[in-house]
């Protein structure tokens, strides 16, 4: 990626528009850096596709993931911030700040980075899933599992995330099955435990989900399985299916150049700083366990903070580089 004298400057480049992203854009649009948002595929990431937030402090009446996700955007807009819709194509950290950004419709130079671009729910790529998120098919409990009381539900997965939030949806489930493709759990000892000991929950071993079955009025009604061993297909009837079967960060934008746990997620220190001098990490693209808006937000101050103390502390450097004639000039 070349420098040339038609790249825009930026004091900060927030990649992604989650909780975290947009946090960050209003701190730091407050701090008159007028930070710009580069959205991705989905302005507000996976908050965008959730139907009801009950857990996000201040609203007691809950609101939807759009709203929040929009209201978000609007407060950060009105102290400075632009939001781009576009996507991060390749990043150059490689020779320290100011950093390259090069997304598909622009390419920006920036003096700090906050990297807020998220983790995806695995899915499961089976027919009906697509179909009905968001009308029996989740992947979080907290968010949804209230939608699910006397119901009974599947969970599919055998880590920790299956089994700590399979025992969570007992809160509001009639039953809840946990179908997972071994008959031994990856989760830690304790989780199954607890897991084991709840009459509400029961497991189906050695299964996979082959469909989801459902109609457009009434929302998931079923489950086609699988047993891996022995290929005999069953259907189970439920109304709710709740797919735990990991994360994927999405870090494939920064190949090498960031340094990532054996997960894959980008590894901060408390101030949330990575290990690239002026680049910092907030919400699920650093935190593989929380993963809730109220912790993303919190995340995406600190970041801001940080970013707006880092760029105080280097003011004098930076304006020197920015003095220097760029290429192409
Ligand atoms: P995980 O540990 O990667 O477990 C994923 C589970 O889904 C595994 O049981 C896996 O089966 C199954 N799976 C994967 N792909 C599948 C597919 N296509 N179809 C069916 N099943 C599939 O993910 P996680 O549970 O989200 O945990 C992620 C990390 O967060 C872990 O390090 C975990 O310890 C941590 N965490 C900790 C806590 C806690 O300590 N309280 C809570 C949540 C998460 P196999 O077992 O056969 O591979």
């Amino acid at each position: 990626m070349g420098a040339d004298a038609n790249m825009k400057k930026e004091r900060v480049v927030i990649i992604g528009s989650g909780p975290a992203g947009l946090t960050a854009a209003l701190y730091t649009a407050r701090a008159q850096l007028a930070p710009v948002v580069i959205a991705g595929n989905q302005l507000g990431g996976q908050v965008a596709i959730t139907h009801e937030i009950e857990n996000y402090p201040g609203f007691p009446d809950g609101l939807s993931g759009p709203e929040l996700v929009e209201r978000m955007k609007e407060h950060a807009e009105n102290f400075g911030a632009v939001v781009e819709f576009d996507l991060v194509e390749s990043v150059d950290f490689s020779n320290g700040s100011p950093f390259r950004i090069k997304t598909y419709g622009e390419e920006y130079l920036a003096d700090a980075v906050i990297v807020t671009i998220g983790a995806d729910p695995r899915k499961l790529g089976v027919p009906g899933e697509e179909d009905f998120i968001g009308a029996g098919v989740s992947y979080c409990g907290t968010c949804d599992g209230f939608f699910f009381r006397g119901k009974d539900i599947v969970v599919v997965g055998g880590g920790d995330s299956a089994l700590e939030e399979g025992i969570f949806l007992t809160r509001f489930a009639t039953s809840v099955n946990v179908i997972h493709r071994r008959d031994e759990l990856r989760a830690g000892i304790q989780l199954q435990t607890r897991a084991f000991n709840n009459e509400k929950i029961s497991f189906t071993w050695n299964s996979v989900v082959e469909e989801i079955i459902g109609d457009a009025e009434g929302g998931v009604k079923a489950v086609r399985l699988k047993n891996v061993l022995t290929g005999e297909e069953t259907i189970e009837p439920t109304e709710g299916v709740f797919i735990f079967i990991g994360h994927d960060p999405n870090n494939a934008v920064f190949g090498d150049q960031i340094a990532l746990n054996e997960n894959g997620y980008i590894i901060t220190d408390q101030r949330y700083r990575t290990n690239v001098e002026g680049v910092f990490a907030a919400g699920e693209i650093q935190d593989e366990i929380w993963r809730q808006v109220a912790t993303s937000v919190g995340q995406g101050t600190s970041a801001a903070m940080s970013a707006i103390q880092w760029l105080e502390a280097n003011e004098e450097r930076l304006q020197a580089l920015d003095a220097l004639p760029a290429a192409g000039d």
